[in-house]
């Protein structure tokens, strides 16, 4: 099954608003007629400048995160509707820093994906473990837990919009990165477990990213792996020169 290559980009709290738009348009430079799919995950106070410089372009505008209800008495929170205003097309959920920084639970983020996906929104939701988890032997029954939880309720129609991004806690802005082997071992493992939520089709066409100190000189050996379809990157996506190389991939 021949699945098209996603590399994202996930800016967490970083960039002025000038690095931003700099970062944006070199990257609709450098990308530009290149076939994968592509993604920058952008803070919420530099999308609206950001959307400018992407309008037109082969590069996804996400935001990190989105409020699980309309618009109303919520105090800080961005919705959806927000979003969509603003030309955003896709929201990253369920990261490891939300969920472990933050305490979002796995059921806030399926309030969260649901309320992305009935709005017509793309969702990249990150899944893993933590170092403990590993060590016991955890792993695959951690990513099934975040997965039954938070899919729960999202049809196999609004699939077509999810990505996932197995993205193994101990790895993130480390310099850890799995092996190709550990990592495909769990990307395998996950699209067996949509197959059994979903079917085979909806397993065999769902895009599964790698996130975890993805770096150029790693990405090759990773996305040779027959289950790992592209990536979700930190540190590397905040300059085009350490981002533009793994798109290239
Ligand atoms: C991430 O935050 O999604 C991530 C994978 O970060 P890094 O590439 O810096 O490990």
């Amino acid at each position: 099954m021949a699945r098209t290559h996603y590399i994202a980009g996930n800016w967490k709290m970083n960039t002025s608003k000038a690095e931003a738009v700099k970062l944006a348009s070199d990257l609709v430079s450098a990308l530009k007629g290149k076939t994968n799919k592509f993604m920058i995950g952008v803070p919420f106070v530099y999308l609206d400048a950001v959307s400018q410089v992407v309008k037109g372009s082969n590069i996804i505008l996400a935001a990190q995160d989105c409020a699980a209800t309309a618009n109303g008495a919520h105090t800080g929170e961005v919705s959806t509707e927000m979003l969509k205003d603003l030309g955003v097309q896709c929201v990253i959920l369920g990261h490891s820093e939300r969920r472990h920084e933050i305490g979002e639970s796995d059921e806030l983020i399926n309030k969260k994906v649901r309320r992305a996906l009935n709005e017509g929104l793309e969702v990249d939701l990150c899944i893993g473990e933590l170092l403990a988890d590993r060590e016991a032997g955890n792993a695959e029954q951690v990513c099934a837990f975040q997965l039954s939880a938070d899919l729960a309720g999202v049809t196999e129609e609004q699939m077509k919009r999810v990505t996932i991004a197995y993205e193994p806690v101990w790895a993130i802005g480390t310099g850890k990165t799995a092996t190709p082997e550990d990592a495909e071992a769990i990307h395998k493992f996950v699209r067996g477990y949509i197959a059994k939520l979903y079917n085979q089709k909806v397993a065999d066409e769902v895009i599964i990213q790698y996130g975890g100190s993805m770096k150029a000189s790693n990405a090759p050996e990773l996305l040779a792996q027959p289950d790992i379809d592209g990536g979700l990157i930190g540190g590397a996506s905040l300059k085009a020169e350490t981002f533009v190389p793994i798109c290239e991939c």
